[in-house]
């Protein structure tokens, strides 16, 4: 296997997609590090965030940067290169040090039929009765169902491969962190599957270190999970179960571990992934954006007169193209249109008003899930604002900063691994 840049056994993902939040999202690591839940920062923007909003990869890095050092942190911290391609990453070399190779394009598209056959014989392991500790039946696969699923998936690995070669061959391999996503698709991959997939990266010679399978259930923008929870912990279980299994037989990076993306806000699970997590003493990755982007809005919205006024105006734009808007995101936001307040209505709301329908509280009857989701979709109107927004997020920076460190450090942080 290549030399890789190790990532701690618990690592935060958090996006800042206007680069004023880096310090009051560090405080949240501080916080939670002072209480013994040690979380390495990772400040992670997809290419897709850096277009829609017009910045550069170097403006992640110097923010990243600028936070470290006026807070004295000593502890590892990354930037991420998230979801890039082979035609995308280019410009996030020299700044990232984490790259999340995002392949789920590629999943169902046929592999050459030799590189199949030679994968198949390579891996008899795989076929038969696999047990696997902490599962309790054994799975059970055939020759089929081997060569289906490497069928399904082994182009997008040795794809995955060709886009690792070639940040290594540019940063050198000991010098970042390798993600493999295949969220972004269709179908949730069962426990066979991931270890089928983990076969063939080891076979590519990728040293992954996190691995974002899509789980089963709605994984919603900004909001909580939506799906049975049973099976949801059942499956993380397996998953754990199936990496920790995948280590020891293609030694593959003992810091392997599972990257939950659309991570924010999914309160309910928080405590199975704990149980499970200590079970198997586990760690993981857990990677947020958005939901910070909506607390600076609720700082905003808090801090009253123009702030409250800013964020009411982003809402009254977002409204009127609450179609164009939700497009790009449709599998992942459940919006109720007739949940939806008017702009006149909201024009007319306290800053109290505008706050509880935002925070992401849902025990305050105010709470309005669909009006914190468009909010969520919504951050290119505030990137239209220019200047003007960001002169509010600076002249109001205490207000938004407290509300942006609480956010992460109360509701993510600490039940993610303190349990409270
Ligand atoms: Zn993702």
């Amino acid at each position: 296997m290549n030399t890789f840049l190790p990532l701690g056994k618990y690592s935060f993902g958090m996006g800042d997609r206007f680069a004023h939040q880096g310090k009051a999202q560090l405080q949240a690591c501080i916080l939670a590090t002072e209480l013994g839940a040690s979380f390495i920062p990772v400040w992670n923007k997809s290419n897709r965030e850096h277009t829609f909003i017009g910045t550069e990869p170097a403006s992640t890095r110097g923010a990243a940067d600028a936070a470290v050092s006026a807070l004295g942190w000593q502890q590892p911290y990354h930037v991420d290169a998230d979801h890039i391609r082979l035609e995308t990453v280019d410009r996030f070399i020299p700044h990232s040090d984490f790259f999340t190779i995002d392949v789920a394009d590629s999943i169902g598209k046929p592999p050459a039929p030799a590189s199949l056959a030679a994968f198949v014989a390579r891996h008899p392991e795989l076929i038969g009765t696999i047990a696997i500790p902490h599962i309790d039946q054994p799975f059970h696969t055939t020759r089929e169902y081997v060569e289906k699923i490497a069928g399904k998936f082994l182009l997008a690995v040795q794809e995955a491969g060709v886009i690792y070669q070639h940040i290594a061959k540019a940063k050198g391999a000991a010098n970042f962190i390798t993600e493999v996503s295949m969220d972004e698709t269709d179908s949730p991959q069962t426990p066979p599957e991931l270890l089928i997939i983990l076969a063939a990266i080891a076979d590519e010679q990728i040293p992954i270190q996190t691995i974002a399978p899509k789980f089963t259930g709605r994984f919603n923008k900004g909001v909580d999970y939506v799906g049975d929870l049973t099976q949801f912990e059942k499956e993380f279980t397996e998953d754990l179960a199936v990496i920790a299994f995948a280590i020891q037989k293609y030694g593959l990076p003992a810091s392997l571990k599972l990257s939950v993306h659309s991570g924010s806000d999914k309160f309910s699970i928080y405590a199975p992934m704990r149980r499970t997590l200590q079970k198997f003493d586990a760690g993981v990755h857990i990677k947020t954006a958005g939901t910070t982007w909506l607390e600076e809005l609720i700082g905003l919205a808090e801090a009253g007169d123009d702030g409250l006024e800013i964020a009411k105006e982003i809402y009254a734009y977002a409204i009127e193209h609450v179609d164009e808007f939700c497009a790009p995101y449709a599998s992942v936001i459940d919006i109720d249109k007739a949940k939806l307040p008017s702009a006149a209505a909201v024009n007319g709301w306290s800053s109290t008003q505008f706050v509880d329908a935002l925070r992401h509280d849902q025990k305050n009857p105010g709470y309005n899930s669909s009006f914190r989701q468009l909010l969520h979709v919504s951050f290119k109107v505030a990137a239209k604002k220019g200047d003007r927004y960001l002169n509010a997020l600076k002249k109001h920076e205490t207000v938004v900063a407290r509300n942006v460190t609480e956010n992460l450090f109360v509701r993510h942080m600490k039940p993610l691994l303190l349990g409270q």
